[in-house]
């Protein structure tokens, strides 16, 4: 029989369940918060769940807790880093980031990515599979749990493609924002994308208020091929497009994101190109200094370059911040932790 990943179950089909194994439906609701409210790391810690129902869950369902394998903390900003372990082994890894209007937490989507981009750590092994709803959940429950303090926002910006594992982020969001589990406002939820243009259509339709962040990256075609394989399956005119689309349907300003990396696309005239490309959407535009990794070439333009990238967007009259690189002193880049953490490992 294949076991339940209870921890996955929406509320609707956690009372399905709970009827189906011949219990109270009021079960349901006692059980969706022992695990998305008190965070409970074991049936075992369920106070008001009878011994039988406990038992049932033990033998019927999977019960999904993250283990925690490292924490690093920056001296600089008190930014934590988690490394955190699956239950087949998998590593994965996520952040916290404290800010004056309140915790943010970074996660990831997947186990490794399949999107190539050039410049990312999380890509260079492939994808070896998606998270379930429950693990992305995990991830922010095991991080208010180990700190004691509450997370206001999530950025689903670490490893991994979101829109690579649709249904799984869309049940995660719906349950993350749920007003019976730890009830985020979904103003307060970012998803960032390297640019699936289907399915931020899809997205879209949805009808949720969540913030879509693009990873746009390049101002033309060519660049953005060079940067990013995915940029060969929709073109660069299209995913701007979608993103169009998704502020009509949501009325959310679109982030746009852009690494800058030395002498590829940080010229006076990227910038120009990049304000035609995306004039007339409602949008802000976030650069960020690459963050070099060892296997590329890469390096950041000098904060002069970033400057005056930035001033020049803004007298085209777009809206821009330069990201705070947080936790540079404990590996901030994506993937990096990860990668070194399973390196070691194996040498
Ligand atoms: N797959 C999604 C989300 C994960 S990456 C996406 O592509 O948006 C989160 C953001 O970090 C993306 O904008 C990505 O392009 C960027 N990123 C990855 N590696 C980076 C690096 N070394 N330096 C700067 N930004 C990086």
């Amino acid at each position: 029989m294949n076991k339940i990943d209870i921890k996955s179950l929406t509320m609707e089909q956690l009372e399905e369940w709970v009827l189906s194994a011949g219990e109270k439906k009021f079960r349901a609701k006692q059980l969706y918060q022992w695990m998305h409210v008190k965070l409970a790391d074991s049936p075992d810690a369920m106070g008001n769940i009878p011994g039988s129902l406990k038992e049932k869950i033990r033998t019927q369902c999977t019960y999904t807790v993250l283990q925690k394998k490292l924490c690093q903390e920056s001296r600089q900003d008190g930014t934590r880093k988690y490394l955190f372990c699956l239950e087949d082994g998998n590593m994965i890894e996520s952040v916290l980031m404290r800010y004056k209007h309140g915790n943010s937490v970074c996660i990831s989507s997947q186990a490794g990515c399949r999107m190539g981009c050039r410049f990312c750590a999380s890509t260079l092994d492939g994808l070896v599979r998606n998270l379930t709803p429950a693990e992305m959940l995990e991830q922010i429950y095991r991080i208010s749990a180990d700190t004691g303090e509450r997370v206001s926002n999530v950025v689903v910006m670490g490893t991994g493609e979101p829109l690579d594992n649709y249904d799984n982020l869309l049940t995660f969001i719906r349950m993350l924002t749920d007003e019976n589990g730890l009830h985020i406002s979904q103003r307060n939820v970012t998803v960032s994308t390297c640019g699936l243009v289907p399915r931020i259509r899809q997205l879209a339709d949805e009808e949720l208020q969540i913030t879509l962040a693009l990873s746009l990256h390049a101002s033309n075609q060519r660049k953005r091929e060079s940067l990013m394989p995915v940029a060969k399956v929709y073109e660069i005119g299209d995913v701007v497009d979608a993103c169009r689309y998704y502020f009509e349907k949501t009325g959310r300003r679109i982030t746009f994101e852009y690494s800058l990396v030395a002498g590829v696309n940080d010229r006076q005239e990227d910038a120009k190109e990049l304000s035609s490309l995306i004039r007339g959407v409602n949008c802000h535009v976030n650069l960020i200094p690459v963050n070099p990794i060892e296997e590329r070439e890469y390096t950041q333009p000098d904060h002069k370059a970033v400057l005056d990238f930035k001033n020049k967007l803004e007298k085209n009259g777009i809206n821009v911040t330069i990201r705070r690189e947080m936790g540079r002193d404990i590996d901030g880049a994506c993937g990096q932790l990860r990668k070194r953490f399973t390196e070691r490992q194996d040498a």
